[in-house]
């Protein structure tokens, strides 16, 4: 299932590594991606004041409480009122989709790395359909043989979908630390909160930015070195990571600071429309997938995990940088030397060392393991757990009335899981949801 092959140096020395042609639907009307002239700014889906319904939810019994507000949560949730079902969504934020507003502007992320299908609404052609409208011409662009649209594109029919399913009044602030059965309900609890649901829905995402061993130790000593998903990063020049996020930053802290800013990665920059194997969201695949036993499944989630790479429009305008001095891009990871006494961070690659005043990580997330509040309620509640991953059954239930969507659910729908397909996926699996996942 792994098609990524060929090695080429580039004139310009960066190494890339490219897909097979041929190996993907050819779309003949699709372009190439330049950023538009003015790159349409991430903007956060909520931009009027949040609702914070009482916590309580006054006692009322609801279909469904989902526990995070992110793109699974809200695919989710429209798909579910859509079926009649009475919900409410629980969010750290009170908003709805806050935290992927603000790590696609920590990355400043110009276009979707998936295609206008993978979108949080129930019709697949939902996304396309907006696009054709007249008023959302100027983000009607679709980049690549994929046809990504712009992330300006995917967040206005986010928007609408939030709206047309009236989901901001469904949103309730809070943190969830307990899920107890009762009765046949859930009691779901977190800071003051406590809301009884027929069924519980989490989906809380994945949390914890993938820190290299090196990088904790370097930190621990006082090293100016953070994750790019950590809060409000400075604008450092040095950046590790070798996938979209870290390239795209790179373009940022270079626009933003008019310096050179250095790329740090193990590998040559990997071409690739997209960030897993196409093949992966389709139905014959689930199909296979269902008939792998758990420890196959373990097996191709650990080979086929968080490799990095950039669609050809990306790699042509990191090309370019590199040409004109905006960027420079090293294939090593440098040793780093900090200097606790005299605050000074040195980086010292096969071209020598360069001094450095931080160093920001790219390195993405790690796949969400059952841990914390998880792990103490699927204890209490005798919830199976394999490899640190939820068993879940095939309509995504983990244990009577509590189901899974998310990074979470990597063993039940393979890699993809995370994905905004794999939230397709997943609500197309809930109780009481009619929706074509592609
Ligand atoms: C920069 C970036 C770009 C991406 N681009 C794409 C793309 O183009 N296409 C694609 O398919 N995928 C993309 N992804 C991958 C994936 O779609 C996103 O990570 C997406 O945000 C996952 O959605 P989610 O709802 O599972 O998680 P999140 O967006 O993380 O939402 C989970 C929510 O749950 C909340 N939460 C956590 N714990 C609790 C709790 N105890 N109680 C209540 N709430 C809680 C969190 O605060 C958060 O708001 C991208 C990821 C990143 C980081």
């Amino acid at each position: 299932m792994n098609t990524r092959a060929g090695l080429a140096l580039a004139p310009e020395g960066i190494r890339l590594i490219r897909e097979p042609p041929g190996s993907r639907q050819h779309h003949p009307r699709a372009i190439e991606p330049t950023p538009p002239a003015s790159a349409p700014e991430a903007r956060v889906v909520p931009d009027r004041p949040r609702t914070t319904p009482p916590p309580s939810g006054g006692g009322a019994l609801f279909d469904w409480i989902i526990v995070g507000g992110g793109p699974h949560g809200v695919c989710a949730a429209r798909a579910l009122t859509a079926g009649g079902a009475s919900v409410r969504i629980v969010d750290p934020s009170g908003a709805l989709l806050e935290r992927w507003g603000v790590r696609a502007r920590a990355v400043e992320m110009v276009w979707m790395r998936s295609p206008a299908g993978h979108h949080l609404d129930a019709q697949p052609v939902s996304l396309h359909h907006f696009l054709h409208r007249p008023e959302h011409a100027d983000v009607a662009e679709l980049a690549g043989r994929l046809r990504r649209p712009t992330h300006e594109a995917f967040l206005r029919h986010s928007r609408e979908v939030v709206e047309t399913a009236g989901l901001d009044r469904s949103v309730v602030r809070g943190r969830v630390s307990s899920i107890q059965r009762r009765n046949g309900e859930s009691i779901v609890r977190g800071d003051g909160l406590e809301l009884r649901g027929r069924r519980v829905l989490i989906a809380t995402g994945s949390n914890t930015p993938r820190i290299p061993a090196w990088a904790k130790r370097m930190r621990d000593e006082g090293a100016p070195i953070r994750h790019v998903f950590e809060g409000d990063a400075p604008l450092d020049l040095d950046l590790v990571g070798g996938g979209i996020s870290s390239v795209q930053r790179a373009l940022m802290v270079h626009r933003a600071t008019r310096r050179t800013v250095r790329v740090w990665m193990r590998h040559p920059l990997r071409e690739a429309e997209f960030d897993f194997d196409r093949d992966w969201t389709k139905h014959r695949f689930a199909a296979e997938w269902n008939a792998l036993d758990e420890s196959a499944r373990i097996d191709f989630l650990a080979r086929h995990g968080g490799r990095g790479s950039v669609p050809g429009g990306l790699a042509r305008r990191v090309e370019r940088a590199v040409r004109n001095g905006s960027l420079r891009v090293a294939h090593e990871l440098p040793a780093f030397e900090w200097d606790a006494a005299t605050q000074e961070l040195r980086l010292r690659g096969s071209e020598g060392a360069v001094r450095s005043s931080g160093v920001t990580l790219l390195t993405g997330l790690e796949p969400e393991a059952v841990s914390g509040w998880l792990r103490s309620t699927a204890e209490d509640l005798g919830l199976p757990v394999v490899h640190g991953m939820p068993r879940l059954r095939a309509d995504m239930e983990w244990g009577e009335g509590i189901h899974v969507t998310g990074s979470l659910a990597r063993l039940r729908l393979g890699p993809m899981a995370p994905n905004i397909v794999g939230a397709r996926w997943a609500t197309s699996l809930l109780p009481g949801v009619r929706m074509q996942p592609v």
